[in-house]
């Protein structure tokens, strides 16, 4: 029944009776790179939130894997190979780049592999090998993000959830992040779901797109398809 990576189906959640996501469906695939897009409240972090676990839904399912995580505790939902970047590239700042790295491998998944995954993720991100002993305070915020995104790597996962990781960085660091990520896509196989402000950075990023409005999924379809006019109206509901 369920061929999608990742697929959430009907799904609502609340902050107390103000329904932030309300009946939103989508489907990730294995492979390749979705967008999810929306204004502002449009309920987009709220979603990723809940299919890491961090949200309790009212209504609806996700399965991942073809297996139903709902409800699940974020640290199960890691180990099944779900993984959350949240926005701001949240780093532990007094601890090392590096301790803040093998966070993320504190599942039986991630910490098998845990050494070799800190090589992939320095190999990726050469700056972080070389700032590996600075504290995580001390870092651009460029190289804040690149920690957040390691720390994911860690865990060694089928899919990662992105959450607005450009927000406030320089253009030149953000085409940098990107280019990253879509190698790992292409190279290890990690399916990826991204939130992007920029339409039209999301549109060319990636396969498949979502338009999300007022927490429901208003439009979705291959990301080279879709007219102009239909994601304008989905985006805004005019
Ligand atoms: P943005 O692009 O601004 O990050 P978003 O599409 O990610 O927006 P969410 O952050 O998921 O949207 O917010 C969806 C709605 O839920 C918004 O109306 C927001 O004000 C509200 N909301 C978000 N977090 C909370 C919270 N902790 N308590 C109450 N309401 C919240």
């Amino acid at each position: 029944m369920h061929d999608a990576l990742l697929s959430i189906e009907g799904l609502t959640v609340c902050y107390g009776d103000f329904p932030a996501v309300s009946s939103a469906s989508l489907s990730v695939a294995a492979e390749g790179v979705s967008a999810l897009i929306g204004a502002n409240g449009a309920g987009k972090t709220t979603l990723l939130e809940a299919a890491a676990g961090l949200h309790r839904p009212k209504a609806g399912k996700i399965f991942f894997q073809g297996e139903d995580i709902t409800g699940l505790p974020p640290e199960e939902i890691v180990r099944r190979g779900l993984c959350l970047v949240p926005q701001g590239g949240r780093c532990f700042p007094r601890m090392s780049v590096e301790d803040n790295l093998l966070m993320g491998s504190y599942s039986p998944r991630g910490r098998k592999n845990a050494r070799q995954s800190l090589e992939r993720v320095y190999a990726l991100f050469p700056a972080l090998m070389q700032k590996r002993k600075a504290p995580a305070g001390s870092l651009s915020g460029g190289q804040r993000q690149m920690t957040a995104i390691g720390r994911a790597f860690m865990a060694d996962p089928k899919c990662i959830l992105f959450d607005e990781i450009s927000l406030g960085l320089a253009p030149v660091v953000i085409h940098d992040l990107y280019e990253r990520i879509q190698t790992v896509n292409a190279e290890e196989k990690t399916a990826i779901l991204l939130v992007e402000q920029d339409t039209e950075k999301a549109l060319v990023l990636s396969d498949t797109c979502f338009v999300m409005l007022k927490g429901s999924v208003t439009l979705s379809g291959p990301s080279g398809k879709l007219r102009p006019e239909d994601i304008r109206s989905a985006y805004f509901g005019i």
